[in-house]
């Protein structure tokens, strides 16, 4: 258990938690380095990233969610999409709190797993500064750009590395989407903002995504737009979620050369 570490290109890192599966990822250029996602919050991550570099750290959240953000306490100023920023609310904790209290009224015994799921998938928060992100991160000859992403968080950000012509998307893209963990954008909605990304996108080599050690190619886009436009109420599967008020959605297809792409969203959100 802890953090392993994988050279993926030059000066870039993939550092993965070894039991839970979900990377973060080092950048480092001339002057500073950039830390993307901290993870649950494991010592190791930061064992890792010491070992890795000495160079002046800016650490950014792709998004505000446990898995991606818990390991923000270790540093004293994170930047993230203005639409996660914690003084707005983090909706994913209101869910989680829902769904453990319901959980925890029907089923006693589970009351202890319960506290444990509970723990590990709220966002927490401390004494760490939350600070928008700008435009861009000049880390000394190496710019990573900010791209909006808005759909599975309000603030979701992608990062786009300049020099190595590589994309870092956290969860806003990949084969299985979750949109319901936060109503920031309509299933229909979502395809048109990768549709008018997409161009934009073809100059990049891959694309990182948290939650697997391989990354995406760019032609990946095509299958996940299709997929996207192709959530329907009536061939979804429903799944009744304890606490919420409705069913989530759960569309599955296969795409081409893109495979097998499921998207997860509430019903208010498939048009
Ligand atoms: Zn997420």
């Amino acid at each position: 258990m802890g953090t392993a570490a994988k050279r993926i290109a030059r000066d870039t890192y993939m550092l993965t938690d070894t039991l839970l599966g979900v990377s973060q990822f080092l950048l480092l250029g001339g002057e500073r380095a950039l830390l993307i996602d901290t993870g649950y919050g494991k010592k190791s991550l930061l064992k890792k990233v010491k070992k890795l570099t000495s160079l002046p750290l800016v650490v950014v959240n792709t998004h505000l969610h446990p898995d991606h953000s818990n390991g923000n306490k270790f540093f004293e100023e994170v930047l993230l999409g203005e639409g996660d920023l914690p003084e707005r609310g983090i909706p994913s904790n209101d869910m989680v709190a829902s769904l453990c209290a319901a959980y925890r009224e029907s089923s006693p015994l589970l009351r202890p797993l319960v506290g444990k799921l509970e723990k590990l998938y709220t966002v927490v928060t401390g004494e760490e500064r939350y600070s928008p992100l700008g435009a861009s991160i000049d880390l000394g000859g190496r710019v990573v750009r900010r791209i909006d992403c808005p759909g599975h968080t309000e603030g979701s950000v992608i990062f786009a590395d300049e020099k190595e012509k590589l994309l870092f998307t956290g969860d806003a893209i990949g084969r299985a989407q979750w949109l319901f963990t936060d109503a920031a954008s309509t299933t229909a909605g979502y395809a048109e903002r990768w549709e008018r990304l997409s161009p934009s996108l073809i100059s990049y080599r891959e694309m990182w995504i948290s939650h697997s050690r391989k990354p995406l190619e760019i032609g990946f886009i095509e299958g996940f737009v299709a997929a996207l436009r192709d959530v329907n109420p009536e061939n979804c599967k429903k799944i009744k979620l304890k606490g919420a008020e409705e069913p989530i959605l759960v569309h599955v297809g296969k795409y081409g050369g893109a495979g097998k792409i499921t998207v997860w969203a509430f019903p208010g959100q498939v048009r």
